[in-house]
């Protein structure tokens, strides 16, 4: 087909990606662990370990909802609240509560997800259902936009804000993140995990090349849709490099590690550059 997507005004964008995720929502799983080879989740164990802070062992264990909760309540700190945007089928949401968990004994954690396509919650509310997490406070989903959060979330009142794979897709990336500074505490942190460029010339070919011709030949097979790959290839050319994402944090008020990739950087680079994370503070 001859579909301009590159054409595609900014103000469409929200429905064409709103279509692009109900097409995929059910097989979303199945295309990520075959596109990437499986490696997503390795990027996303990373994302996860290095965002999650120590955290003080619940006193509860077996707490499955608010009533056990009561008992408690003199000496139960506050849960640790995480809102993870564009979060669709619960991907992120579950490997924080499973490493808070399993990793420090600690489920008061609180994680909500904000997704602006239906299609996608309700396939993360059927993959809930079927773990320990179902039915407590722990988890909850909300139909919302990254770039105007739902009102009931309010200034100041969030511990952790990731968004993984799913910043690319909105229209303003500034308004995003400025949101994402309103909601955070003072010392609240913000991970973004996101497509970046490949540094090495080489790799950087054959990634292309694997790209524009494997990914929307899969798309085609697996979901009958190349369409919507096509659309996503492109809109992870289009996405900032590491430095010039780095700046827009920075630009939104957070404080961010120096302006290069690693340790004490404002990024981690993933598998060359495939994936980047970005991290900052609020003051
Ligand atoms: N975070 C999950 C993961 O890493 O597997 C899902 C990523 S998926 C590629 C992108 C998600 O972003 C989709 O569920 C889509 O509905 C959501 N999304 C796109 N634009 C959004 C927006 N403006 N606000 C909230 N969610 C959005």
């Amino acid at each position: 087909t001859h579909f301009g997507f590159r054409e595609v005004l900014e103000e469409q964008k929200e429905t064409l990606v709103g279509g692009v995720f109900s097409s995929v929502a059910s097989s979303y799983d199945l295309m990520n662990d075959s596109m990437s080879l499986g490696i997503h989740r390795l990027w996303k164990d990373s994302f996860v370990s290095t965002l999650v802070p120590r955290l003080p062992p619940s006193l509860h264990q077996n707490q499955s909802s608010s009533a056990s909760a009561s008992s408690s309540s003199a000496t139960t700190p506050a849960p640790f609240k995480v809102l993870d945007v564009a979060g669709g089928t619960g991907d992120i949401a579950l490997r924080i509560l499973d490493r808070a968990r399993e990793k420090f004994a600690c489920r008061d954690v609180e994680v909500e997800i904000v997704d602006l396509n239906e299609g996608m919650l309700n396939e993360g509310r059927k993959r809930v259902a079927k773990t320990l997490y179902y039915n407590t406070p722990q988890i909850s989903f909300t139909h919302g936009n990254a770039q105007s959060l739902p009102s009931h979330i309010a200034d100041n009142s969030i511990d952790l804000y990731t968004i993984a794979f799913g910043i690319r897709n909105c229209t303003s990336l500034p308004a995003v993140l400025s949101e994402a500074y309103r909601v955070l505490k003072p010392g609240g942190k913000i991970g973004v995990l996101e497509f970046g460029k490949v540094s090495n010339p080489l790799f950087r070919e054959v990634y292309r090349q694997y790209s524009f011709s494997f990914i929307p030949i899969m798309g085609k097979i697996l979901a009958g849709d190349a369409d919507s790959y096509q659309y996503l290839v492109e809109s992870i050319e289009r996405f900032p490099s590491q430095p010039d994402f780095a700046r827009l944090v920075q630009e939104a008020g957070f404080q961010t590690g120096q302006m290069r990739e690693g340790k004490g950087g404002a990024w981690t680079d993933f598998t060359g550059g495939i994936a980047t994370m970005w991290t900052g503070v609020k003051a």
